[in-house]
């Protein structure tokens, strides 16, 4: 029953627990990166976009291919696109002049062998349309930015420069804090090779040098989305991923549990041992109370319902172990089988009721002669039979006649006009027989009680033939 118990209050623990997981997995964790993707929509696919537009815009085109006559209009563009965009740069790299223009006007040459200028070279062999650059920037050294490459190329494919704007790296890791705040999670931004490019915590590496991810960052870079569960340290991870296609960086989401997730996990680990608990006192109980019902039930079998005396069911049982006591002690068992007289006469003169009655007067008689060592049997309707471990012919003689004496001066009151009702008995007297089996001593004490009322009853008659 404990096992069941337990094994049913584990298994809706381990139930409840894969819920709250499958919950994380399935719905908070999306619901969080969609609300960070969507958030990081604006701070950085936004500015892809523009970006995106620049490169289509055919103005740069037409402007490049006249021979930038008119660096102003150049640098305007810039401006305006930069003011638009909330971008804290903004730059045209041109091709054929080698031109850097920023919305200040233009900065410098771009030069094979100038290593800030290796960005555009790299670019340019790459033959990517776009891509994400983190670099310092030519125009305010002190800054970390985020350049958006988009390569220009007129209608033939020819490739014309680089255009695209930058991103104060410090406030999209600002962006990433606030959303760790927000949600609890810690959250990267990946590139192709899983290398860190931005992370709310501002840590720095490699997507497989994170714990618990070794092994999965592969297979996170590889796909479009994932949702799993890691286990680190005996914390559960929430990991939930999604390639933000444009750029080929990855979002990586990593949730503990929260709080109250974590307050209900212990709830359901107290009820758990609560559950336990209960069964195991449960268990107690029932043992106690089966235990008291069984005696119950085994007295109930032992007794007679009228006179409470015990019933001819466990006579053998005791029987047998009275003989086994006195073979033991070398002492006499005495046995004595007693029967009202003229009982018919009293059931037919004053009805069953009055006879029960009779019954049970004579069965307090009795016992108030007993030790708490001589068992008493209700035999049959009127007989009883009276086992007297220890008393030989002579004393149990003498205690069956103050029975019988006491029965003589104590008639049974009634209702009866007649008064009280006096009740005789006869007795049958024998002692037992090394090797005597039960049934050859209840013939021969029933043989002796015969005798006492062939006799004429109100009397004691020992086997063999000894009357009183
Ligand atoms: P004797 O002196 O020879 O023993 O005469 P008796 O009338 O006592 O003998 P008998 O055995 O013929 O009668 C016993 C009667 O006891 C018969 C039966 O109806 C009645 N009897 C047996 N059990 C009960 C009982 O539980 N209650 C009542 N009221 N009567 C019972
Ligand atoms: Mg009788
Ligand atoms: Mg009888």
């Amino acid at each position: 029953m404990l096992a069941g118990l337990s094994a049913i209050s584990l298994f809706s623990y381990l139930r409840a627990r894969s819920l709250i997981d499958l919950q994380i997995v399935k719905n908070d964790l999306p619901l969080t990166s969609e609300a960070i993707v969507s958030g990081l929509e604006h701070d950085l696919l936004q500015p892809i976009l523009a970006s995106g537009l620049m490169a289509d815009n055919t103005f740069l085109e037409d402007a490049i291919s006249r021979g930038e006559y008119e660096p102003k209009l150049l640098t305007d563009y810039l401006q305006g696109v930069q003011d638009k965009t909330g971008a804290i740069t903004t730059f045209l790299a041109s091709e054929r002049t080698g031109r850097y223009y920023h919305p200040s006007g233009v900065l410098k040459r771009l030069s094979p062998v100038d290593p800030q200028d290796s960005w555009y070279y790299r670019f340019r062999n790459s033959r990517q349309l776009i891509e994400i650059n983190i670099d310092r920037d030519t125009a305010n050294l002190s800054r970390v930015t985020a350049f958006i490459n988009v390569r220009l190329q007129d209608a033939g494919g020819r490739f014309l420069g680089a255009t695209g704007l930058g991103l104060d790296v410090r406030l999209l890791q600002d962006q990433l804090s606030r959303y760790q705040q927000r949600f609890g999670a810690r959250i990267l931004l990946v590139d192709r090779l899983g290398r860190i490019v931005i992370s709310s915590d501002d840590r720095r590496g490699n997507l497989s040098q994170i714990a618990g991810l070794g092994p999965l960052s592969r297979r996170i870079l590889q796909q479009a989305s994932t949702s799993l569960k890691v286990q680190e340290n005996g914390r559960d991870f929430y990991v939930r991923a999604t390639r933000i296609k444009e750029i080929g960086w990855t979002l990586v989401v990593i949730q503990e549990r929260t709080a109250e997730q974590s307050a209900f996990m212990g709830l359901l680990t107290q009820n758990l041992v609560a559950a336990v608990l209960i069964g195991v006192v449960l268990l107690i109980l029932a043992q106690l109370t089966l235990g008291r019902d069984q005696q119950r039930l085994e007295a109930i079998a032992q007794t007679d319902n009228l006179s409470g005396l015990l019933n001819r069911r466990v006579f053998e049982q005791l029987f047998q172990q009275l003989v086994a006591l006195a073979k033991r002690r070398d002492e006499p068992l005495a046995v004595a089988l007693m029967d009202i007289d003229h009982f018919k006469q009293v059931n037919d003169t004053h009805g069953h009721l009055v006879g029960d009655a009779v019954i049970c007067h004579v069965s307090r008689r009795l016992k108030s002669h007993l030790r708490e060592s001589d068992p008493l049997f209700r035999w049959g309707g009127e007989e009883f039979l009276l086992l007297l471990p220890g008393c030989d012919l002579e004393e149990a003689q003498v205690r069956l006649a103050s029975i019988r004496t006491d029965l003589a001066h104590h008639p049974l009151d009634t209702d009866d006009t007649a008064g009280p009702l006096g009740v005789t008995m006869s007795f049958g007297l024998t002692l037992h027989q090394p090797g005597e089996s039960s049934s050859q001593l209840l013939h021969r004490v029933d043989k002796a009680l015969y005798e006492a009322k062939h006799a004429g009853r109100d009397r004691i008659c020992i086997s063999p033939s000894v009357p009183m």
